[in-house]
């Protein structure tokens, strides 16, 4: 088929996410390779968001894609009930990356079907029903996960399930108070969380859900002390701290999952896209020891057809062994530090640059209209004119495919990105800047 025919064949049949179909102009990509795509017309992009921030090996990694062959040949699904190697091997992979506490692993599709699961076992074990999360988050789009995420995409499930809580996360670049240090900003914010918990009835409240860093809603790093504040409110009313490490987890931060970078011990953490890197799609959601006890004597009351399904179990196993004999963290922590140095460049350059947050190979260029009065590029929730589209369309364009959120460039490459390449990336990104700069 040609790309045309691709094209017409698919916006006749497929609707796209989160998008007015009319007027959709989708690229046809026929070829995808280390952190590279092309389209149909043989035009190459760099993959800078590693697509939805899930394709942490990038495209067409040989190991993993040898892997899934293998267990194809041997059987390509059997129900979970089932004992089966990859499944074993799998568990007994994650849980060895984990903390200490945690005990078992209960796999889903992907990440809104793990964080469904997970508040559906913090209930359990808990036997509350509250679900506090955060405003500044995206969970999933399934029902109960596009409910506890906080951002716009939730308005479409409204009105909410009862007893699910938003409250405000540490967003310190946009607060209205301006604290005089990292610490001051935590204690704030964790005494408003405190305030609201015991104003929600804590013995009520079966868990406080998280991104360890927000993702997709600015990748909004929590200042010093915050999570373990977090973990003591959690400790102190008996409530289950659940980590959201859909997009954190997997060595993106430049360590195996981002809690790792704060002094907590987390309840319950759910996990996918980097566990497979999408050669198949994988969830899960892991619990600690003493919620695993729990299910010794009680129903899980959990079950999906394709949990733990073994072509994407053999997927797992052969991303995270590639995480380790690749050496991923060595390079997301040499070339991260490049992304820092020069997204403060990029910041320091352009006037439409009001901050850059980052973290390893993972991080957000926010827009402003002025960098005084840090008015955003486009209004909350109301891009009517499709400016922040228009920006990213002319980025693609130059070669550099990634996407927005709101007033946000998103930055998050393949983990095997070099740092020749990153240059390369970089300086197409420097010259859309000055595009948005001649704007303001
Ligand atoms: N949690 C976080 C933090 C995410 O970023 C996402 C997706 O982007 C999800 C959950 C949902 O994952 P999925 O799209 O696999 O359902």
């Amino acid at each position: 088929m040609t790309g045309q025919e691709i094209r017409d064949m698919d916006l006749k049949y497929n609707l796209h996410s989160w998008s007015k179909q009319k007027g959709l102009k989708p690229l046809v990509i026929t070829k995808a390779e280390g952190i590279y795509l092309w389209d149909s017309d043989g035009k190459r992009y760099m993959d800078m968001s590693s697509e939805l921030v899930n394709a942490n090996v990038g495209h067409g990694n040989k190991e993993i894609v040898e892997a899934i062959k293998e267990q194809a040949d041997k059987y390509c699904f059997l129900s979970p009930g089932f004992a089966v190697e990859p499944r074993a091997i799998l568990a007994k992979m994650v849980i060895e990356r984990m903390p200490d506490n945690m005990g078992k692993v209960f796999f889903t599709n992907g990440g809104a079907d793990a964080n469904e699961n997970a508040i559906k076992m913090a209930r359990l074990y808990t036997g509350r029903y509250k679900i506090m999360s955060r405003y500044r988050s995206y969970h999933g789009s399934s029902f109960g996960a596009g409910n506890i995420s906080g951002e716009p995409r939730r308005y479409a499930l409204e009105p909410g399930i009862p007893g699910f809580i938003k409250f405000f996360d540490p967003y310190v670049y946009r607060e209205a108070i301006s604290f005089d240090s990292e610490e001051a900003a935590t204690k704030f914010y964790l005494a408003k969380l405190r305030e609201q918990v015991v104003y929600e009835n804590p013995s009520s409240i079966a868990a406080i859900v998280m991104e360890t860093i927000t993702g997709s809603n600015g990748v909004i790093i929590p200042p010093k002390g915050y999570l373990e504040g977090v973990r003591k409110i959690c400790d102190e009313f008996g409530i289950m701290m659940i980590c959201d490490e859909v997009m954190a987890g997997w060595c993106r931060t430049g360590k195996m999952f981002a809690f790792e970078h704060f002094n907590v011990k987390p309840d319950i953490v759910s996990f996918a896209k980097g566990i497979t890197c999408g050669y198949v799609q994988l969830g899960g959601v892991a619990v600690s020891k003493d919620i695993a006890a729990f299910f010794d004597d009680h129903v899980l009351s959990c079950g999906l057809t394709y949990s733990g399904h073994p072509l994407a179990c053999a997927a797992g196993i052969a991303c995270l062994k590639y995480y380790d004999s690749a050496h991923i963290l060595e390079n997301v922590n040499a070339v991260g530090a490049v992304l820092g140095e020069l997204e403060e460049g990029l910041k320091e350059k352009h006037a439409c640059v009001g901050d850059v947050r980052y973290i390893g190979l993972w991080s957000a260029i926010e827009l402003v209209k002025d960098k005084n009065t840090k008015e955003p590029l486009v209004p909350y929730g109301k891009d009517e004119q499709g400016v922040m589209a228009s920006i990213v369309q002319s980025l693609i364009r130059k070669g550099f495919y990634t996407y927005s959120h709101e007033n946000m460039i998103i930055v998050a490459p393949p983990l095997i990105i070099t740092k020749e390449q990153l240059l390369e990336a970089m300086d197409i990104l420097d010259g859309v800047l000055g595009e948005v700069d001649a704007m303001i």
